[in-house]
């Protein structure tokens, strides 16, 4: 199989999909590996290790679209790139899939798989490939440091010559992926940290990691399938808002991840509870991509209402670009070495990894 691999073009995205020691990898499995050039320059992979480890480098994108029989990228092609895909072709991507994609119907059209990684499934059998939350982690430990810089206070306890600082508070709202990192950052950096979730499952995961979980009480549990959330009741949010409302008060920073899949991020911190933080304080939305978890983020800025910043970034894997390639590169060779097992493609309807993940329609058992 000829394995492609162009340079990303989304504005702010500096990752690449696979990484030189993968090549490598994939080429041992008895791939052919072709990279764009450059591809891998943001996240500092020269094409010169692309090279050495065995990958043909292609100045033009055109060619590795137009040659490759799996296209393998972080964000979704654009129309023009996916008009560029060989029929038959596979292509395996960040879609953010949605209904009524135009461009979901433009690959159907012209016989191309679409497999989109946010569908790989929360299982055991998938979790070396699960990218969600590989870059959730990365996000997490970002999120915590981005905070830290700009809240006007230091994190751990100081005992100098100059006096003693007590040591700062931090707290997580959304214990998954992302807020298990931002507590295990938070605690490295020697805040006292507490965290909430509506999984009642995750109390433990928390308190392993030294921060104390903030009891929202047996009227609001929302563990959804397959390990998520779901969405809260009326007067299950009233009680969380007023849980909420009464611990953020005393907050240095605060790191909000609530997600809902399929959703728009759950409003959770109002403009009156960020009015009643302490000026100084630091609000991280990691949910901003999905509309946010504060009232007052806006999704890209930075604002700063009350005395306290709010902080929306979006695409946080990105600004660690060089390890959240590799995490993301490590994922992808585990789902190619499903994808391609026995010498053939296995995208089937019944296949437990990519049958969930397949937008347009499966091929079934094409030779590789
Ligand atoms: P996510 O990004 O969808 O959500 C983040 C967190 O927000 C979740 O813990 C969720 O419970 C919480 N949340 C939702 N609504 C909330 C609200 N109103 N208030 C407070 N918190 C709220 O989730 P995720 O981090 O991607 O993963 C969720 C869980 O899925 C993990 O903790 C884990 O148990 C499971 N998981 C399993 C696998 C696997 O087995 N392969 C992989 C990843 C995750």
């Amino acid at each position: 199989m000829h394995i492609g691999i162009p340079r990303e073009r989304a504005p702010g995205e500096h990752r690449v999909a696979i990484v030189p020691p993968t090549v490598a990898k994939l080429i041992k499995s008895g791939h052919h590996v072709l990279v764009e050039s450059e591809a891998g320059a943001r996240a500092y992979y020269s094409d010169l290790l692309y090279r050495d480890a065995g990958a043909t480098l292609l100045p033009d994108a055109s060619e590795v679209w137009g040659q490759a029989d799996i296209i393998i990228k972080v964000q979704r092609p654009t129309e023009a790139e996916a008009d560029q895909l060989r029929p038959d072709a596979v292509i395996v991507a960040l879609f953010r899939p949605s209904a009524n994609d135009p461009l979901v119907d433009r690959l159907a059209a012209r016989g191309i798989t679409a497999l989109s990684l946010e569908r790989v499934p929360r299982t055991t059998l998938a979790q070396s490939m699960d990218v969600l939350s590989s870059q959730a982690t990365i996000a997490g430990y970002q999120a915590v440091l981005l905070g830290s810089s700009q809240l006007a206070r230091l994190l751990p306890m100081l005992t100098t010559a100059a006096g003693t600082i007590a040591p700062g508070k931090a707290f997580i709202i959304g214990a998954g992926v992302a807020g298990l990192q931002a507590i295990a950052t938070a605690r490295r950096l020697g805040a006292i940290v507490s965290a909430l979730d509506v999984r009642p499952v995750v109390k433990e995961q928390v308190q392993s990691l030294g921060a104390t979980f903030v009891d929202v009480g047996p009227a609001v549990g929302a563990a959804g399938e397959g390990g998520y959330a779901k969405e809260l009741a009326n007067d299950q949010q009233a009680r969380l808002q007023e849980v909420l409302s009464n611990h953020i008060k005393d907050m240095d920073l605060v790191i909000t991840t609530a997600q809902v899949p399929g959703r728009p991020a759950p409003q959770l911190l109002t403009a009156d509870m960020v009015r009643r933080m302490r000026p100084g304080s630091v609000i991280v939305d990691v949910a901003a991509e999905t509309g946010g978890n504060c009232a007052l983020t806006r999704p890209g800025e930075t604002v700063i209402e009350f005395g306290v910043t709010i902080l929306g970034p979006l695409n946080l894997p990105s600004t660690i670009p060089q390890h959240a390639s590799l995490m993301f590169s490590n994922n992808m060779f585990s789902f190619v070495s499903h994808l391609l097992r026995d010498g053939t493609l296995h995208v089937e309807p019944d296949d437990p990894i990519t049958g969930p993940m397949c937008l347009v329609r499966p091929t079934v058992g094409v030779s590789a």
